[in-house]
């Protein structure tokens, strides 16, 4: 059977071309880049290369404002947990949105049991933070303010610089969580003005497992990960060579192609997503209608549970997801969607479809075509069904 792949916000395919240019560094070159003769010299050379690369990629004006980490959830970590350390002598307080990845919302609840105070503001139906909310909740107690930028599990993008406009005004910090949209849009730290922001190579077809945090020069923060002296004393370990090498490529790729790549994949997610609306009644868009990934759509089919919508595309050959990869198996409402004032019935039957570079418009056109009989078969056996 054909498979479709639809979760792109879970993970990418790793580009055939960043697996050609990982390679070597398995093999040939396998020096640790913090060894002074010529393998380590190579290695280090391939890392400052790929560091210079993330930085082209988000606008970085230095290189050397990009750690490298293990990943998303990682950088994340590192951003907030560092700054609340390095700032716990000028204040206790950590603002959020409500529509946080856990990697940033469960970190601020560690911090929370652990002294920390922790405000998360409420966004609007489409997801969309509230701003004047943010501005009242500012207090001389406050040291950083996480937002997301682009929503993993709807796409909606959040209005970062006049997030970092209010923090300005206040002199508080201000993270984001870039992970779904670096690749897919133009990220520029310069222009957005965030002080740190975190991303991930497999979001966009590098490998899993490396990832890096943007932190912008003169920002005070404190390494989590302690130990040697590598990425000059922020982040301890052995560099990942081959995934930094990687993600370095996947960069280079993704600023290549971008414009025209999401060109075309928003024209296959307005196709998917109109051909869902005309051919399948009571349904519901989730996030804001222009204001969000080219890639992403989460709709809400009423009546019905997720999961089977999930099951029934699988045995179709096709994956997509409710909200979130890293929330799935807990069958709770996602926070994101209750959040926006959707309800926990509505919140329970909704799907993700997250495209990417290896998509046709062949599969949209599949996915259109099996989909209402999957939830019209669903509807009739649930309880709940009323026409
Ligand atoms: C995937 C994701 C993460 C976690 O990144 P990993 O590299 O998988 O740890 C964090 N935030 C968002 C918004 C994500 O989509």
């Amino acid at each position: 059977m054909k498979r479709i792949y639809f979760d792109h916000n879970a993970t990418t395919p790793t580009h055939p071309d960043v697996v050609k240019t990982m390679l070597p560094y398995y093999d040939s070159l396998y020096g640790n880049a913090s060894s002074i003769h010529q393998f380590g010299r190579e290695a280090k050379k391939a890392i400052e290369e790929s560091r210079a690369g993330i930085a082209s990629l988000i606008n970085a004006k230095r290189p050397d404002e990009i750690v490298f980490t293990s990943g998303g959830s990682e950088s994340d970590n590192f951003a907030i947990r560092g700054v609340a350390h390095a700032l716990k002598n000028k204040g206790d307080h950590i603002i959020l949105s409500s529509i946080e990845h856990l990697a940033v919302d469960n970190t601020c609840k560690f911090l929370e049991k652990n002294g920390y105070r922790v405000t998360r503001i409420p966004v609007d139906k489409y997801g969309i933070i509230d701003l004047n909310a943010l501005h009242s909740a500012i207090t001389d107690r406050t040291i950083l303010i996480t937002v997301i930028y682009a929503n993993n599990e709807t796409g909606t993008i959040e209005p970062l610089k006049d997030i970092v406009k209010i923090a300005g005004e206040k002199g508080v910090y201000v993270h984001t969580d870039a992970v779904q949209a670096v690749g897919k849009i133009k990220v520029d730290v310069e222009d957005l003005g965030v002080d740190l922001l975190s991303l991930s190579g497999h979001k966009f077809y590098g490998p899993k497992g490396v990832g890096a945090l943007y932190i912008r020069k003169g920002t005070k923060i404190t390494p989590v990960q302690t130990g040697g002296h590598h990425e000059k004393n922020r982040r301890a370990g052995t560099e990942n060579v081959p995934g930094i090498v990687g993600i370095g490529k996947a960069a280079q790729l993704a600023m290549k192609n971008m414009d025209k790549e999401a060109r075309r994949i928003s024209g296959l997610r307005d196709r998917l997503q109109d051909g869902i609306e005309k051919s399948i009644k009571q349904t519901k868009l989730n996030g804001h209608p222009t204001d969000r990934l080219p890639n992403t759509c989460n709709i809400s089919f009423e009546y019905l549970e997720g999961e089977s919508i999930i099951l029934n595309l699988d045995m179709e050959g096709v994956g997509v997801s409710t909200g979130s990869a890293c929330t799935s198996g807990s069958l709770e409402a996602s926070h994101v969607l209750l959040a926006m004032g959707v309800s926990a019935q509505t919140a329970q039957g909704s799907i993700r479809f997250s495209l990417g570079r290896i998509n046709t418009k062949a599969e949209i056109d599949y996915v259109i075509e099996k989909l209402p009989s999957i939830i019209e078969r669903l509807r009739k056996m649930s309880p709940l069904y009323e026409e």
